[in-house]
């Protein structure tokens, strides 16, 4: 586990080149094959930083594709997504919705944790646009191989990545949007937003939104159109 990325002006390597990883990105991806060539990915400087790469998990050929932002501290750990506190609301609410987790398949915008020391805790950081685009090739390649129907983002940076800067979540959660990414698209809060809720009447009503803007999911799954 290394601290050591923050020496250099963030994603902008020292020769200046922009980072991407497009070049590690197999001819003809499979997923096993896709998460192997990730493992070893070195797209950005992210890699420095996080213990390994954190890839999706899923079924090929699952019908939903739920995208976050990035592993979290213990996704890191376990080099698996959403398996932490905001993977738990998440399990919840798939399951309260009507959405089977073994139908969905779970990854992130960025594969790699990026955080900074505060004494000894990991804090998370949120990725930039460079190191955004620079993963951006692994989740082409994951919505290429799984060719989801509904593609749900999770949260601003991942609506934000996948449906344009200028998609507010706090204005157009649950709404379809047009996209080529997949046949329904649409966006909601991150689960760990649920969770920085202020108190546990804010967090129940937050979490009662996020289960409404999923329960959309089912029916469109069952051939019904929004
Ligand atoms: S964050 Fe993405 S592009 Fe950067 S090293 Fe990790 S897998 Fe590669």
């Amino acid at each position: 586990m290394r601290a050591s990325a923050a020496s250099h002006t963030e994603g902008v390597p020292a020769g200046g080149e922009t980072e991407s990883a497009a070049a590690y990105v197999p001819e003809r991806p499979t997923l096993a094959g896709l998460r192997e060539a990730a493992a070893g990915c070195r797209g950005c400087h992210l890699w420095e930083r996080g213990t390994q790469t954190v890839f999706g998990e899923g079924a090929r050929g699952a019908d939903v594709m739920l995208v976050g932002e990035q592993p979290g501290d213990q996704e890191d750990v376990a080099g698996k997504p959403f398996v932490g506190p905001a993977g738990r609301i998440l399990d919840q609410g798939l399951e309260e919705a009507g959405i089977d987790r073994r139908q969905a398949y779970v990854t992130n915008v960025v594969k790699h944790f990026k955080w900074e020391p505060r004494g000894k805790r990991r804090i998370h950081q949120k990725p930039n646009w460079s190191e955004m685009a620079a993963c951006r090739p692994w989740l082409d390649a994951e919505i290429e191989v799984v060719e989801p129907d509904v593609i749900v983002c999770l949260g601003a940076t991942a609506a934000q990545a996948l449906i344009g800067r200028d998609f507010r979540v706090s204005r157009q959660r649950g709404e379809f949007v047009e996209s080529p990414l997949a046949r329904y698209v649409l966006a909601t809060v991150h689960p760990s937003s649920i969770l920085r809720q202020r108190d546990e009447a804010a967090r129940e009503a937050e979490y009662a939104a996020f289960v409404d803007d999923l329960r959309v999911v089912p029916p469109l799954l069952n051939g019904r159109s929004p």
